[in-house]
């Protein structure tokens, strides 16, 4: 077993990383740039090195990273996510210095960490993927709109590098298209550094449904059931459900079949996440492999009583995987939401500042993986994720009424949190049935928004009349179409 573990990360994950090395006897090693250096990951580790004063350049830097890593000999690095958790440079730099990388092998992640890449070895290997193009870089404007003609519109364009919902544009007709090419490029290059973009057939309304999977460096390779993430705002997930609560145990089965049968492809060893979209006739599609610990893991935990990090730590470190598919039995429904700094009614910007008041839920069923107290100032530069509330319990009905009683006892002042668009979310009728798509937030808008009780809530009506409108003329241009 590794001795000493760098966690190459900040906040909740590496929190969650310290964790599981307390209950394996394995000495933390916290790395935090000048902003960061009240977080809770750098007050729980064993040691602490700052990397330095830039606040988002400090947590990408893999040579200072490697550098700390030597110097206090720790032996191996989890990347958590994010960051340089799907960078096949640092897990290579990483095999080079003959440290553990805890995830999978370098070429693996280069292989399934570019949704291109991906996409090609997934339909060579005979996994159905949505129907779509190459990189479009190097085509001409006229040939570009030749592809969104034979896939049929609306087309979804998508960065290769892309990841946490950035870096992509729906296009209804052919007149956005040039502009939001241009527009996706530019994201991609900026958050991404690669702006490799290509397009795929936009399913309307599908779930999003992923695949656990865990694989040891022996070829076993298992899966540990799946989740629902269809809640989504902006192509980035709020709730997450275990198990998926609309989709029968025929079609659970062969999902489960091919999520394997993709993570074999590649030879994948460690945790990853093989991302499906599912439509109207129960067609399914990969989407992406996540080549990492997901943000939405725990409720995969909770379900299976699997200790995800603990098994990624265990498998890094040689084990052979002792479980088997039949072994994998998921009892009860597990729900996260994620709470983050965002102001509901200043259209989800980010807020930062101190947080004066802080009472976490508790109770049966209840768990928060957070890095957040009473006193702490969040900084302005990284995700605004401050918590994930995660509920288990036997039915999903129940679930969903223990997760609507979590957040009214959850108390975070006094920066603004979407604890209360939370809330709302749990009164829709649609959520409580189980059954929803991806269009869940936007269709529901304005009934969350009238739903959100907010004592801030100064301007709730202006900001309802103006999302009502904007959600006529997009319903408007698309019937049009
Ligand atoms: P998950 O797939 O685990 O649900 P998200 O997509 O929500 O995770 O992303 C989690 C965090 O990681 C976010 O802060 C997101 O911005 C960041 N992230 C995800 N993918 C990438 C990437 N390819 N490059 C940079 N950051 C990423
Ligand atoms: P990221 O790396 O940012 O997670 P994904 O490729 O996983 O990017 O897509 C994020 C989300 O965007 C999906 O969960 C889904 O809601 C939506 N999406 C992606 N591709 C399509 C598609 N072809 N059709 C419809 N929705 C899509
Ligand atoms: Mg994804």
């Amino acid at each position: 077993m590794v001795h000493k573990i760098l966690i190459a990360n900040r906040g909740e994950i590496a929190v969650r990383v310290i964790r599981a090395c307390r209950d394996l006897h394995i000495k933390s090693v916290a790395i935090f740039t000048e902003p960061d250096r009240e977080c809770l990951h750098v007050k729980i580790a064993d040691e602490a090195y700052r990397i330095g004063t830039d606040a988002i350049r400090g947590y990408l830097d893999i040579k200072r990273i490697i550098e700390v890593a030597k110097a206090c000999k720790a032996d191996a690095i989890h990347p958590g996510y994010g960051f340089l958790s799907e960078n096949y440079d640092f897990a290579k730099e990483c095999e080079d210095a003959g440290i553990i990388f805890i995830g999978p092998k370098s070429d693996v992640i280069r292989k399934m960490g570019n949704k291109n890449i991906a996409r090609y070895l997934m339909n060579k290997n005979g996994i159905p993927i949505v129907p779509g193009t190459d990189k479009l870089n190097n085509k001409s404007i006229n040939e570009i709109k030749d592809c969104a003609e034979k896939i049929g519109y609306p087309v979804i364009l998508k960065s290769s590098g892309g990841g946490g919902g950035r870096g992509i544009r729906v296009v209804f007709k052919e007149e956005e298209l040039e502009e939001a090419f241009e527009a996706c490029k530019r994201e991609a290059l900026a958050f991404f550094n690669n702006d490799e973009v290509f397009m795929e057939k936009y399913i309307q309304n599908p779930r999003h449904i992923e695949f656990q999977i865990l694989g040891d460096n022996y070829g076993n390779i298992i899966h540990l059931c799946e989740r629902d993430c269809s809640i989504q705002r902006r192509h980035q997930k709020i709730v997450e459900i275990a198990p998926c609560p609309s989709i029968s145990d025929n079609l659970r089965k062969s999902m489960g079949v091919t999520a394997i049968a993709a993570a074999k492809a590649v030879g994948y060893t460690n945790a990853g996440t093989v991302e499906f979209l599912l439509d109207d006739y129960n067609r399914f599609y990969f989407m992406e492999m996540n080549t990492r610990i997901q943000v939405e893991h725990p409720i995969t935990e909770e379900i299976t009583g699997i200790d995800l990090l603990v098994r990624q730590i265990r498998i890094a470190s040689g084990e052979i995987l002792d479980i088997e598919q039949s072994d994998v039995k998921p009892r009860g429904y597990a729900i996260e939401v994620r709470i983050t700094a965002e102001n509901v009614w200043k259209n989800f910007a980010p807020s930062a500042g101190k947080i004066t008041e802080y009472y976490p839920a508790l109770g049966p069923s209840v768990r928060v993986d957070s890095h957040i107290y009473k006193d702490y100032t969040i900084p302005p530069f990284y995700d605004s994720l401050l918590a994930k509330l995660i509920i288990k319990a036997t039915s999903y009905d129940l679930a969903v009424n223990k997760l609507e009683r979590a957040l009214k006892e959850f108390i975070i002042d006094d920066v603004r949190t979407t604890i209360p668009f939370l809330i709302a979310i749990t009164k829709i009728k649609e959520f409580r049935r189980g059954y929803f798509d991806t269009s869940f937030i936007e269709m529901h808008m304005q009934e969350l928004l009238s739903k959100t009780e907010d004592r801030h809530q100064d301007n709730k009506e202006e900001v309802i009349a103006a999302i009502a409108a904007t959600l006529q003329k997009i319903r408007a241009s698309r019937e049009k179409n």
